[in-house]
């Protein structure tokens, strides 16, 4: 019982974290290793496991697809004028196209994603505010609040960081049910990072 009527999870929102499967920008588990990912809350992507096969922001999506079609449209590039002026024993030309065929396949994938994304945004779109309200509170997923840079990360997706504070400070004290009154201000320190806004 800690839902966050301040964000609707219903709501597309280009530059937040959507998951495919449960269809709603859905709290997630956050988390730096070798590569970042985004673990939803609900379903865990794809078998439980695979981390951002369920997730993924479709506007960074966007531009990382540009960033890829440019290195591999560079890679058959260079690997043309090598096989011009340097043919070897290893094609240049055939490695360095199958690199970008490699690169092109992860493109069109990122692709279809985002296309699943532009369909449930477009369809979103149709419906009124109370409707969005309902299937908010109708879907199987509902967002909770604690107290993590994971909520603080994902809230700030859809709110100012000090729509966020306030949204600690509303939530954050009640935990055990007492204190929610008057939350010491210290306290209330979010600690911002990981959040590299686009500028
Ligand atoms: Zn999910």
């Amino acid at each position: 019982m800690k839902n966050i009527p301040e964000i609707n999870h219903c709501i597309p929102n280009p530059r937040a974290y959507w998951c495919r499967f449960c269809k709603a920008h859905n709290t997630f588990d956050y988390a730096e290793g070798r590569m970042e990912y985004h673990l939803c809350k609900a379903c865990r992507g794809a078998w439980g496991v695979l981390p951002d096969t369920g997730m993924f922001n479709p506007g960074e999506m966007k531009e990382a697809r540009k960033v890829i079609l440019v290195a591999a449209g560079s890679l058959i590039v260079i690997g043309g004028v090598a096989q011009l002026y340097a043919p070897g024993a290893v094609d240049p030309l055939l490695a360095c196209a199958v690199i970008g065929a490699v690169l092109g396949l992860i493109v069109l994938l990122g692709s279809y994603w985002v296309r699943e994304f532009s369909a449930w945004a477009s369809a979103q779109r149709r419906k009124s505010p109370e409707e969005l309200r309902q299937e908010a509170l109708d879907h199987p997923f509902q967002p909770e609040y604690d107290n993590s840079t994971d909520f603080t990360y994902w809230a700030e997706q859809f709110l100012s960081s000090e729509e966020v504070e306030r949204l600690h400070e509303k939530y954050g004290e009640s935990e055990d049910g007492q204190e929610q009154a008057h939350p010491a201000a210290d306290e209330i320190q979010i600690v911002i990072t990981n959040m590299e806004d686009d500028e």
